[in-house]
């Protein structure tokens, strides 16, 4: 899922994951983000820090709030590296952290390895290697 209000930042970010995944859903507002969040679930959220409602960190609030933090792993795309604010996105429930401008291979591959998380399947495949099933 992409929570992104540029319109041709999403429209790029949806052409460099066409390889990684053709299931995604955008939206431009983090209000309704976090709404889609609680009703979709998905893996992956990556998340636009500079929103026109409210910002990515009141998103990761809302987020934590509504317990959903273990379900979803959170990519926040920021332009700012500063490192007080990565600590505080990750600190915040952020699972990984993009500093615009970034390459496509590495967008892909974090996109992908947050993927591999928290995914039902991979979960129930280490049950079972672990003998837990
Ligand atoms: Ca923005």
């Amino acid at each position: 899922m992409l929570i992104e209000d540029d319109p041709l930042q999403s429209q790029l970010l949806r052409f460099h994951l066409e390889g990684v995944t053709d299931d995604i859903h955008v939206t431009r507002s983090g209000l309704n983000g976090v709404e889609m969040i609680e009703n979709l679930q998905p893996t992956c959220v990556l998340l636009d820090m500079g929103l026109p409602d409210i910002d990515g960190f009141e998103v990761l609030r809302l987020i934590r709030e509504r317990r959903l933090t273990n379900l979803v792993n959170v990519i926040v795309l920021s332009a700012l590296k500063d490192p007080n604010r990565i600590a505080a996105a990750i600190d915040g429930g952020a699972f990984d952290y993009i500093t615009k401008p970034f390459t496509p291979v590495e967008l892909q591959a974090r996109v992908r390895n947050a993927l591999r998380r928290n995914c039902q399947e991979c979960k129930l495949d280490l049950a079972y290697r672990l003998g837990m099933t």
